[in-house]
């Protein structure tokens, strides 16, 4: 039996996308979702509920969609993800859930992510939501560090079990790197708004603009009566390759290229007052999910953007949409390639980047083929404006002084993958701070975990 195609997701066409940041993916009409959802076997066994990191009921909710019970369908989501429309446009389902899924053995898995997006964005969802409602109060308190995605679950999790809940955020929006990482294009803010609304209604309070271990600490939480502490903090510190010329103007680290972008609107300067400055000739050094988000912003600004990766296509480890979207868009791609020095002209502005060949060897502890320079192939390419975007590290500030809470060598915090308990009783953290960096569903399933283990903390606590 020839296996019916994925229906495909309808995007903004090309010419308009590359000079607005408005979204790409324009997400299933009703029919194109019933039509995807028919093409789930309803296995009796699904694999794809295994790929989910946080277990959603996949072929339940489906299922409903088949039915037109759309409102149902959303329920039986948000039993397993308070972030449902957040998921469904940026978890990498490729290799979660869809990549279980058994249809993609012979031919195209079903797009759950299309389908998850599809019953999020439904017009009464809001409705439905607020259907949720929370436990009595317990009379606990928790403090939660950061309001990212592992942050946001941990708060939603503890508020329906019935804790007071206040998220301390160091920015002036909530939201972590959905907020001020990942560009608008690919998940609108509104959204984001939304969702951190829909956790607020569940009678959480966000503080922003409150640094944890700069404005106060953890141990002055504790004093003002707070029964446990969760760090979500994230891991938002540029990685810089080291290499001569790296201080030079014009070189940005994919962060603060992508908060200003993000957070401060710099792409609707002057009505926001933050600019960035994007050259003719930009190169983006790297070949994750950051990379492209930051080439395809500059793109978006004017730029003639080349992506400098030293492994071949098939390594890179953003997700294959994002990349098909970039090179639809006009990105270049270089491959096997790596920077290794800048050159700067008289006023101290970058003008060119001297990059050497690479060719794979033998695979690293990440598994992929080892990038090895090829000596003498060292060649330039133009560039006025450079962002580096090889990574982030965890930003442990808020336990700087903290002695009981331990950090490993790479400055994660030490915590049991399965409950959240740092070394210090009382103190629980995960995504991000624990895991390195990893992804949003990654950081919702730790949070879920870790808050079972603060709720049975704290309603044993004084027992014993
Ligand atoms: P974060 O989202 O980093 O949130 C941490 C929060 O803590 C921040 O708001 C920070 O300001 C705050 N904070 C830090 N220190 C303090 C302090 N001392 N006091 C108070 N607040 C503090 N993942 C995917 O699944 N799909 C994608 O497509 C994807 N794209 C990405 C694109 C970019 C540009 C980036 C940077 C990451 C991307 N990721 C993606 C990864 C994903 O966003 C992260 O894994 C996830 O956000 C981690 O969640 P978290 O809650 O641990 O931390
Ligand atoms: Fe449907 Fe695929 Fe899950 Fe089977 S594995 S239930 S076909 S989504």
């Amino acid at each position: 039996m020839k296996l019916k195609p994925q229906v495909p997701m309808p995007k903004r066409s090309v010419e308009e996308r590359i000079r607005s940041f408005s979204e790409v993916a324009l997400g299933y009409s009703e029919e194109e979702a019933i039509a995807e959802a028919n093409r789930c076997l309803q296995c009796k066994v699904p694999r794809c509920v295994e790929g989910c990191p946080v277990n959603v009921d996949i072929p339940a909710f489906i299922k409903k969609i088949r039915e037109r019970r759309f409102e149902e369908a959303l329920e039986i989501i948000l039993e397993k993800n308070s972030l449902p429309a957040i998921c469904g446009r940026v978890c990498p389902q490729e290799n979660q859930c869809m990549g279980r899924c058994v249809l993609g053995v012979k031919g195209e898995p079903v797009n759950i992510g299309g389908l998850e997006r599809f019953v999020a964005d439904q017009k009464d969802r809001m409705k439905v939501r607020m259907k949720v409602k929370a436990a009595p109060p317990t009379g606990k308190k928790v403090a939660v560090i950061g309001s990212g995605p592992a942050s946001l679950t941990v708060a939603a999790e503890l508020a329906k079990l019935g804790h007071s809940v206040t998220i301390f955020e160091a920015l002036h929006e909530p939201g972590g790197v959905l907020m001020y990482g990942i560009p608008e294009f690919r998940l609108p803010k509104r959204i984001v708004r939304e969702e951190i609304d829909y956790v607020k209604s569940l009678g959480v309070k966000i503080e922003t603009n409150v640094i944890i271990g700069k404005t106060i600490r953890i141990e002055e939480l504790f004093n003002l009566g707070y029964d446990a502490i969760f760090i979500g903090s994230g891991a938002g510190l540029p990685r810089f390759l080291g290499i001569p010329g790296e201080d030079l103007n014009g070189i940005y680290s994919a962060n603060e290229f992508l908060i200003r972008v993000n957070l401060m609107k710099a792409y609707e300067f002057p009505k926001y007052d933050t600019p960035v400055k994007v050259g003719d000739k930009v190169v983006v050094i790297g070949g994750g999910n950051v990379a492209m988000d930051s080439a395809r912003s500059a793109l978006r600004l004017g730029g003639d953007v080349t992506v400098v990766y030293r492994r071949t296509e098939e390594y890179m480890p953003a997700r294959r949409e994002e990349v098909i979207n970039a090179k639809e868009e006009g990105v270049k791609f270089l491959f096997l390639a790596s920077p290794i020095r800048f050159i700067g002209d008289e006023k101290g502005n970058v003008c060119k980047v001297e990059c050497i060949r690479m060719k794979l060897g033998e695979p690293d502890e990440s598994g992929r083929r080892r990038p090895i320079p090829i000596k003498g192939s060292e060649f330039t390419i133009d560039a006025d404006t450079v962002i580096v975007a090889i990574g982030q590290r965890p930003n442990p500030i808020c336990v700087y002084g903290e002695k009981d809470v331990k950090l490993t060598s790479h400055g994660t915090i030490v915590a049991d993958p399965e409950t959240g308990k740092t070394s210090r009783p009382g103190v629980f953290a995960a995504g991000d701070i624990v895991t390195g960096n990893a992804t949003v569903i990654s950081a919702m399933g730790g949070g879920k975990r870790t808050a079972w283990a603060i709720h049975e903390f704290l309603m044993s606590k004084g027992k014993s």
